[in-house]
């Protein structure tokens, strides 16, 4: 390969807290109503002071964590200046000299091969308000000035768009596992921006680093990287050259786009913000932290291809979701875990992403899931069957034996096997057949008696009356 691509992340995900970040306005930017959750502090007004929220801390300091960071012992704020209207301070909080975390690293699978990602650092800052563009106007709504945000900066370690993509995926459900944000690239609430160059290996030549901001969706990610790399090889091949410089993503033409070039380059004049304390951690909390994790997703999928014989893919898209991987672990124990991951991995998911809820969100139970499996494994249900059973399972509260019993779908009544009855009754008794098709309709009772005979009395006469009628028809 002669182009080598280099790619680092810039992650920015809103905590999951109660309260903003240095007020105690409700963190809801998704708040319905402009402005609603706002006060003093977080819409700038001079004279306010900021009030660090401790539960932003240790979410943070639990992100770092479990990302593998070193945890400097005093870490503290620093104003990031820079004119916005929808920064009313005029500088952003963040933490520039001495960040929360720094030199941690995040372990992905390309192809099973095991790659290192190295974290730079993760720091605490706010968010920013937004602003709303109506067509000569524009408009500021500050529910979301003040949002505890983390930001994620990896080393340029990933050399595929897949790897950058696996990268974000492993964070996002890193965060999720953990409960520090509920990692939601399409709502913003999890962003990425996308750091790349091109190196030609053979004459040493790379282009200069370019960054796509605010990637929201892993499609775009990938498509993005995949466009941008492509762009910087022809500029490789054609001795040409850009100057570093930021793009966006246009999702409808599909390219990458110079974004407007500032008057002047950035300069943010970091300081130290005199306004906050630096915060001192000591080792015993962190050590708490460290024991106090909860086993992430990583160390999840290992224990799951040794321990239930898992390929690593069906380990990988169980681990994706916390509740999915204890709902198959709780229901193992009562059904066989093969058939519980294929359930799982099949018909659940299936049904999650059809009606985009979690798995909380439907009526299932480890005891329903087990018992379903455990009737067709005693061949009392079919797996047709069973699939629309569990679909009742999910949606509704009804009992599995209720619905077997009240829909019929006891195995006897599976139209397929019925079907197959009346096949063999037909080619045991041909000449009754032929007769019924030249006219002697009265032999219709014949067929229907044979059918409750191989099935015993235990399928419904309508049943069988319709499958002797489709099938002479
Ligand atoms: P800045 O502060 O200007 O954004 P940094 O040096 O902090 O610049 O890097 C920001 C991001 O760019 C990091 O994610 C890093 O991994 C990535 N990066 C650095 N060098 C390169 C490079 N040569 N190619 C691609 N990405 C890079
Ligand atoms: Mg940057
Ligand atoms: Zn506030």
């Amino acid at each position: 390969m002669r182009y080598k691509t280099i790619i680092g992340l810039e992650i920015h995900a809103q905590l999951q807290t109660e309260s903003k970040a240095f007020c105690s306005c409700r963190n809801d930017s998704g708040e319905s109503e402009p402005n609603y959750n706002v006060c003093p502090i977080c819409t700038g007004h001079p004279g306010t002071l900021p009030v660090l929220n401790k539960n932003v801390f240790m979410m943070a300091l639990k992100a770092a964590v479990a990302l593998k960071c070193k945890i400097n012992r005093l870490s503290s704020f620093d104003r990031k200046n820079y004119f916005y209207p929808d920064m009313p301070k005029g500088y952003q909080i963040t933490q520039y000299f001495h960040p929360l975390g720094e030199n941690g690293y995040v372990e992905i699978y390309n192809k099973k091969r095991k790659k290192v990602v190295k974290i730079r650092r993760l720091h605490i800052e706010e968010d920013s308000g937004k602003l709303i563009h109506e067509m000569d106007k524009t408009l500021v709504d500050f529910n979301r000035s003040g949002v505890p945000l983390i930001e994620i900066v990896t080393e340029p370690d990933m050399n595929y768009s897949d790897e950058a993509v696996m990268l974000l995926e492993e964070l996002r459900n890193i965060l999720r596992y953990l409960k520090v944000c509920d990692g939601q690239l399409e709502n913003g609430s999890m962003r990425c921006d996308v750091n790349i160059s091109v190196k030609d290996t053979k004459t040493g030549k790379s282009t200069n680093r370019i960054e796509i901001k605010n990637l929201n969706s892993f499609r775009n990610v990938q498509r993005a990287l995949h466009y941008e790399t492509n762009f910087h090889k022809e500029l490789l091949q054609n001795g040409l050259s850009e100057p570093h410089c930021t793009k966006a993503w246009d999702e409808k033409d599909k390219v990458t786009r110079k974004m407007r070039l500032k008057e002047t380059e950035a300069d943010y004049r970091y300081f130290p913000e005199p306004d906050l304390p630096a915060v001192r951690i000591d080792e015993e909390t962190i050590h708490r932290m460290q024991k106090e994790l909860p086993e992430l997703p990583s160390e999840k999928i290992h224990r799951f291809i040794e321990h239930y014989h898992m390929r690593y893919e069906e380990a990988r898209l169980l681990s994706v979701s916390e509740d999915l991987a204890i709902f198959f672990e709780k229901t193992s124990e009562i059904a066989e875990s093969s058939e519980v991951l294929k359930w799982i991995l099949r018909d659940i998911k299936r049904y999650l992403n059809e009606n985009n809820i979690a798995l909380s969100a439907t009526k299932i139970s480890t005891e329903k899931l087990g018992g379903l499996i455990k009737q067709i494994k005693i061949g009392r249900v079919s797996n047709n069957a069973a699939k629309e059973i569990l679909l009742q399972l999910m949606s509704t509260d009804r009992k599995l034996e209720d619905i077997i019993q009240e829909d019929d779908f006891l195995q006897q009544n599976d139209p397929d096997i019925l079907s197959g009855y009346i096949e063999d009754i037909i080619a045991e008794h041909y000449e009754q057949y032929e007769a019924y098709q030249l006219g002697k309709k009265e032999l219709f009772n014949f067929f229907v008696g044979k059918m409750m005979g191989l099935t015993k009395g235990r399928t419904r006469p309508d049943l069988i009356i319709k499958i002797v009628k489709n099938r002479l028809r």
